[in-house]
C-alpha cells in the first residue's frame, strides 16, 4: 500500500559530480521546482509550475543529487499531521493507522519507506522535527538564516527554515552542508563561518558537555515519552555529559504568541492566492471581490481559511496591540530566556514531542489539541535557535523523539550531542 508520501513524482538527474551524487533526494511541495508543479499541498496550486528553482534545490542540483519527487505536507504548512493536505494524508511507515506527523509528512514518510535516501523539508514551528520523531528519523531545523529561504513559498517567514530529514545524524548533517550558506537573493540569510562540514561534528563526543533541561517543557509530556526521554539523558551521562535544570518561564505564552505570528504574516502572504496574480480563477463576473472570495474559498481548505481569518483580526485596526503586539513582546521574552539558560548550558534537551503518534483523524476535530502538541518546537522557531530531533527508540512499538536545541548557529553543538545519543 501506498503511504501517499508524494504529490508527484520526479526522476531529476543530475550530471554533477558533487557530494550528494548518487542519492536519492525528495523534496517538500512548498519548495520551488523549475518545470515541475509545487502545489503547497493546497487545491489553489494545484496546476502552479514554477518558473524556477529555489536556492536549495540548484545547490541539490549542484550537489549531484536526483531529486525524486515532491513530497506530501499540511496545506501551506499549516498543521502537525500531513491532514490538511489537499492530496489526502500521508500514512505513518512505522504504522500505518497514525500520523506521520507534520507538515513535512511526505518527507519524513519517504525517508523513513526508503522511497528516498534524504529529504527536504520546512519548519515554521515545528515541522521538520515533529515528523522526524514520529517516523522515527533525523530532521534540522537550522537556525534562522543559516539556509536559504529563496523558492519557498512562504507561511511565516519570520519563522521558518528549510532543513534536512535523514535516517541518521551524519546524513542529516551532510545535507545540511550543501544547502546552508549565504544567498544574495534572501537578505535574511548569515555568513556561519567557513568550516561548513557538519558531517565532522558527528562524532559522538559530549564528555563535559552541559546540557540544560527546561523543567516547563518536560512537565507538559506524556508519562511514557517522558521515560523515553530520562532513558536518553542517562546515555548522554554516561558518556561524561552533564545535566542541569534550566527554566524557560516565558514559554507558558510560546503557543498562544507563536499562533498569532504564525496566523498573521500566513494572512498577509497569502493575499496573492486570489485566483488572478495565482491561483486557480474564481471566474470574474464584474465584481472583484466576490471573484477573489469564490476563488479563495474554494481553494482553500479549512485550516487554512480559519488561520487566514484570524490573522487577519489579529491584525485589524483595534486589535493589533492587543494581539499580535502582544505577540511579539512574548517572542522577545522567550529569546532573552534561552539566552540567559545558555549562559548555564551548552545545548538545552526537551522530548521533540511531547505525545506518541496519534491515529490518522484523531486530531482533526479539535484544531486547539493540535496547536497544543507544538509547545516542545514552536519555542524554538520564536527564538530563531537550531535544534534536531534524533530517535531515541521506541514506546509500545511507536519511536519517540529528543530534541536538541543549541545558541544561535551553534549546529555543531547539537548535531554532536545528536550523534551520541545515536
Ligand atoms: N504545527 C505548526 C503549525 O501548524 C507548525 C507547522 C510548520 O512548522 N510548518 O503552524
Amino acid at each position: 500500500m501506498s503511504l501517499n508520501a508524494f504529490i508527484t513524482r520526479t526522476e531529476i538527474e543530475s550530471e554533477a559530480a558533487g557530494p550528494l551524487a548518487g542519492q536519492r533526494i525528495a523534496v517538500k511541495d512548498n519548495i520551488s521546482t523549475e518545470g515541475i508543479r509545487t502545489t503547497c499541498g493546497s487545491e489553489m496550486l494545484e496546476e502552479y509550475v514554477p518558473p524556477y528553482d529555489a536556492t536549495v534545490v540548484s545547490k541539490l542540483k549542484d550537489a549531484g543529487a536526483t531529486i525524486v519527487g515532491k513530497t506530501n505536507m499540511d496545506e501551506f504548512g499549516m498543521g502537525t499531521t500531513t491532514e490538511t493536505s489537499a492530496f489526502g494524508p500521508t500514512k505513518n511507515p512505522v504504522d500505518e493507522d497514525r500520523v506521520p506527523g507534520g507538515s513535512s509528512g511526505g518527507s519524513a514518510a519517504a525517508v523513513k519507506n526508503g522511497e528516498a535516501d534524504l529529504a527536504l523539508g520546512t519548519d515554521t514551528g515545528g515541522s521538520i522535527r515533529c515528523p522526524a520523531a514520529f517516523t522515527g528519523t533525523v530532521g534540522i531545523k537550522p537556525t534562522y538564516g543559516l539556509v536559504s529561504r529563496y523558492g519557498l513559498v512562504a507561511y511565516a517567514n519570520s519563522l521558518e527554515q528549510i532543513g534536512p530529514i535523514a535516517p541518521s545524524v551524519e546524513e542529516a548533517a551532510d545535507l545540511l552542508s550543501v544547502i546552508a550558506g549565504p544567498d544574495e537573493h534572501d537578505g535574511t540569510t548569515r555568513e556561519a563561518g567557513k568550516d561548513m562540514n557538519y558531517a565532522a561534528a558527528a562524532d559522538g563526543d559530549v564528555d563535559g558537555l552541559r546540557i540544560g533541561i527546561p523543567t516547563e517543557l518536560l512537565e507538559g509530556s506524556d508519562p511514557v515519552v517522558r521515560k523515553r526521554f530520562e532513558v536518553g539523558l542517562e546515555q548522554l551521562r554516561e558518556q561524561g555529559a552533564e545535566t542541569v535544570e534550566v527554566e524557560l518561564p516565558s514559554v507558558e505564552y510560546a503557543v498562544a504568541a507563536y499562533y498569532v505570528i504564525a496566523m498573521s504574516e500566513a494572512s498577509s502572504n497569502l493575499a496573492r492566492f486570489d485566483g488572478v496574480r495565482f491561483g486557480t480563477a474564481g471566474g470574474f463576473d464584474g465584481d472583484w471581490n466576490e471573484s477573489f472570495a469564490a476563488a479563495r474559498s474554494a481553494g482553500f481548505g479549512e485550516e487554512v481559511i480559519r488561520r487566514i481569518l484570524l490573522g487577519t483580526f489579529a491584525l485589524s485596526e483595534g486589535y493589533h496591540d492587543k494581539y499580535y503586539k502582544q505577540a511579539q513582546e512574548a517572542r522577545s521574552w522567550v529569546k532573552q530566556d534561552f539566552d540567559a539558560a545558555f549562559e548555564e548550558a551548552d545545548v538545552l534537551a526537551t522530548p521533540t514531542m511531547p505525545v506518541l503518534p496519534p491515529k490518522l483523524g484523531e486530531s482533526l476535530e479539535d484544531p486547539l489539541q493540535m496547536y497544543l502538541i507544538d509547545a516542545n518546537t514552536v519555542p524554538v522557531n520564536l527564538a530563531n535557535l537550531p535544534a534536531i530531533s534524533v530517535p531515541v527508540g521506541e514506546t509500545d512499538s511507536l519511536p519517540v523523539g529528543f530534541q536538541l536545541i543549541g545558541p544561535a548557529f551553534g549546529e555543531k553543538q547539537i548535531i554532536r550531542a545528536g550523534s551520541a545519543l545515536e
